[in-house]
């Protein structure tokens, strides 16, 4: 039977096919641990795969299952640098933080795909992303960003393509021109995700799902962790539930707000070859920004519509249709087989967010949409800080996040008034 995820919308195409997805158990009681870690998604389990295999004792807590978080219904792609392009932090951070945060994912791609190759998981990676845009006016833009990755941060693997290219890379006529990033690529979400439980639950970490942390707080010396299946008790903690947050840590939660967003996988296109020939995954310069990739069965796995309250769209599948068509008229009644979604946490400067937030206790998310490798590369770097290694966390430690404005009362309403005013100028 498939599984449906209690915490995000529908079954998506990676839980259907992905070829096993072995169940871990609640945790059978109280227990002491060194390390803590509450959250199940890529975050937790690399750093509890890393600490463990390094000798520490370990234990990873999950409300629901490994992946029912966002890691296992992303949209797989791994662009490249953080959230911001790189030129724009230049101005905000000076040129040093902002190559330096831009090396920070540079590690973070190799990391993944090493550490995919090191435990022969086929996480189907597919090299190539385009980047286009929607808006004529944006040309400058895109070629100047094309040039700056080239001589100020050492990136050669972009190129501008005019229209002509754009059209025939896509099989599309929808956008005006794009770049070409020959040094990425696109995954399967959850042969990862499953793939790397494994490697944790080998290397000695004591894994649970179906275990939700209700508080957390430090009694004397000692991280307490109340759960629906006893206490954990520890000398430090990670918080790996990102956009999941809900309640359980307040700092966390004024600075990571979740974002629901929806993903559609049609049936295979082998009748239109037309379409991404080159099997590249794709992102848009829209706010609400739509998002596409070839499956490796042939289906456009095609992710787009937002929403910022916790209500579902009553019909996933027609909404993603409709943004399907927009782009390719020609599939405009193509069969939507799966359709799906789930909370992207995101920050004020969509930059990632890791802070004590209480002695001991570590939280690390808000990637803002750049998470698939960002994720599993601070999990490692929370490992290696733990184990008392100078990291790359010190980087995102110095960047200056605010909270979301509103408190716990008007936070979302605020956010959802500010998201909606920004997604309504993608018309214009
Ligand atoms: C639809 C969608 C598309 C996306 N597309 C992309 C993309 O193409 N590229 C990209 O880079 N990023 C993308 N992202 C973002 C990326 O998936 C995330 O940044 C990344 O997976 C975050 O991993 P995580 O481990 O930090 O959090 P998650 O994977 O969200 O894990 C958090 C976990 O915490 C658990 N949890 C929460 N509260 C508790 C509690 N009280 N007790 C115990 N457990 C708890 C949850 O059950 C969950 O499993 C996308 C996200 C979504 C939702």
């Amino acid at each position: 039977m498939i599984w449906q995820s209690p915490i995000s919308p529908g079954t998506s195409l990676y839980e259907a096919t992905v070829p096993e997805r072995p169940p871990y158990p609640t945790m059978p009681g109280s227990r002491k641990a060194d390390v803590a870690i509450i959250g199940g998604g890529y975050t937790g389990l690399q750093a509890a795969y890393n600490l463990a295999r390094a000798g520490t004792d370990v234990t990873l807590i999950d409300a629901c299952r490994f992946g029912d978080g966002a890691s296992g219904r992303n949209g797989g792609q791994f662009g490249t640098g953080q959230r911001a392009w790189a030129d724009e932090a230049e101005e905000a951070l000076g040129h040093e933080r902002a190559q330096l945060l831009f090396g920070m994912a540079e590690n973070a791609k190799r990391y993944v795909l090493d550490f995919a190759e090191t435990h022969g998981i086929d996480i189907e990676f597919v090299p190539g992303q385009l980047s286009v845009s929607h808006k004529k006016s944006l040309e400058k833009d895109y070629r100047n960003h094309v040039d700056a990755m080239a001589e100020r941060f050492g990136y050669p693997h972009l190129t501008f393509m005019d229209r002509e290219e754009t059209v025939s890379r896509l099989g599309s006529s929808h956008y005006h021109f794009g770049i070409r990033d020959t040094g990425t690529g696109h995954i399967h979400p959850m042969k990862l995700l499953v793939g790397l439980a494994k490697q944790a639950a080998l290397a000695g970490a004591k894994l649970f799902e179906q275990t939700k942390a209700l508080k957390i707080e430090k009694q004397g010396g000692a991280i307490v962790i109340e759960t629906t299946h006893g206490t954990i008790t520890a000398d430090r903690a990670l918080i790996a539930c990102n956009a999941y947050i809900g309640n359980l840590e307040p700092v966390t939660a004024s600075h990571v707000m979740p974002i629901r967003s929806f993903i559609g996988a049609t049936t295979a296109l082998s009748d239109h070859p037309e379409v991404l020939p080159g099997g590249e995954s794709v992102d848009d310069s829209r706010f609400v920004v739509r998002y596409f990739r070839k499956s490796k069965d042939g289906r456009l796995l095609f992710g787009g519509r937002e929403a910022y309250t916790a209500d579902n769209p009553r019909d996933i599948s027609s909404h993603i249709r409709r943004q399907i068509s927009e782009i390719y008229p020609a599939l405009a009644n193509i069969e939507i087989t799966h359709a799906w979604g789930g909370s992207v946490g995101i920050t004020m400067p969509r930059q990632p967010f890791y802070r004590e937030v209480i002695p001991g206790v570590t939280t690390i998310g808000g990637y803002s949409g750049h998470g698939v490798m960002l994720s599993n590369y601070c999990g490692k770097l929370f490992a290696d800080l733990t184990l008392g290694n100078k990291t790359e966390l010190d980087l995102l430690g110095d960047l200056k996040i605010p909270a979301f404005p509103g408190g716990m009362r008007f936070r979302s309403v605020l956010l959802f008034l500010a998201l909606s005013w920004y997604a309504l100028r993608d018309r214009f």
